[in-house]
């Protein structure tokens, strides 16, 4: 199958008519790309999970152009503290799991009895959504276990071959997956950090449990690897340019092997062969995350030291990506 990128304003109509016939796009979000078909069709479910390679009982996120439309796809009502939030940040990063009580396939479940549905921002989604007249069941659109793409071409990458069309309009602003929050326990759990904070939903929620990861998954597609480029990931949790100086000049390996991914001023400090900026503050580095690994990962560097202290609320959805992509793999999945 040829794939072809075409700028998001002359490809809109061709992307909805695809979903409509079945077929897979992928387009941009606020988040991260994601790779779209019609939620209500069970075949078109199953060929995002083939063209990602997606483990069947890892279930998709539902997304809907208008926060109206959730009472059609959930079981009972939403409180009026959820209706709060939805109101105070849809459309935007954040993703609601809900009692299942519309028509989606249980094919994009994951044979759950709940939903997670979004409501995107991006104009572009928006207007693929309202054009297409189905909700739209959409992961990030990268291969399992990669990086998220946030770029057109970081989807090429992954997908080329393996979908009719990308909508390319331009980088994604967010650069990190949405808040996941799972509604369907009386106290809510936050399942994936995100843009939108621990904080900002306990404001509306009252209390918010932290999931952890090393309980039985609550979310399946907490147990699977992800976000791990070729190389092998290091995390150095500091934001300190001297013990940056100090861990850098005592690898094992000659230093041009390495890819850094840091701040200018680290960069600047230790002099880096192969350097992408990150910059200088939490908004910057969600940005630039994925994209960062993807790009040093090209150069098939002996291993991408990622150097980066969390500063802000925001920091938690960097850390957690983070913390997974420097993960060891034990069972050699390379799965999402
Ligand atoms: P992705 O779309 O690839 O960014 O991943 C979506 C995330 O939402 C995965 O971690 C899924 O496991 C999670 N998810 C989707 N639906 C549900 C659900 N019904 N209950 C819990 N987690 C879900
Ligand atoms: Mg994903």
């Amino acid at each position: 199958m040829e794939t072809q990128i075409t700028p998001s304003n002359e490809g809109i109509i061709r992307a909805a008519q695809l979903i409509r016939d079945g077929q897979l796009v992928a387009f941009p979000t606020e988040t991260v790309y994601g790779l779209g078909a019609n939620a209500k069709d069970a075949e078109a479910c199953r060929r995002i999970y083939e063209a990602k390679g997606r483990p069947p009982d890892n279930p998709l996120i539902v997304h809907i152009p208008h926060r109206d439309d959730l009472s059609g796809l959930m079981r009972g009502a939403m409180n009026n503290q959820a209706e709060r939030l939805l109101k105070a940040f849809w459309p935007g990063p954040l993703t609601v799991v809900v009692p299942c009580g519309g028509h989606i396939s249980s094919v994009a479940l994951g044979g759950l009895d709940t939903v997670a549905v979004r409501c995107p921002s991006h104009p572009v989604a928006q207007k693929l959504l309202q054009l297409s007249g189905c909700p739209i069941a959409a992961p990030s659109a990268n291969r399992s276990g990669k990086p998220s793409p946030t770029t057109a071409e970081d989807v090429y990458e992954d997908m080329n071959g393996r979908i009719p069309l990308i909508l390319d309009g331009g980088p994604a602003s967010v650069g990190v997956e949405s808040t996941v929050v799972d509604l369907s326990h009386e106290i809510p759990i936050l399942l994936r950090p995100g843009a939108v904070t621990h904080q900002q939903l306990e404001h509306f929620l009252g209390p918010v449990t932290l999931a952890d990861d090393s309980t039985p998954a609550r979310s399946p597609g907490m147990k699977y690897r992800h976000y791990a480029p070729r190389a092998p990931v290091q995390w150095w949790d500091t934001d300190d340019v001297d013990q940056a100086l100090t861990r850098w000049q005592s690898l094992a390996m000659p230093r041009e092997r390495y890819g850094l991914l840091a701040s200018e001023e680290i960069g600047r400090a230790l002099g880096p062969a192969l350097f992408y900026n990150l910059g200088d503050n939490d908004g910057a580095a969600a940005q630039n995350l994925f994209a960062g690994l993807r790009t040093l990962d090209r150069e098939r560097p002996a291993a991408i030291i990622v150097v980066w202290k969390q500063s802000t609320p925001l920091g938690a959805a960097i850390a957690n990506r983070l913390a997974k992509a420097a993960a060891p793999n034990p069972t050699g999945d390379d799965n999402e």
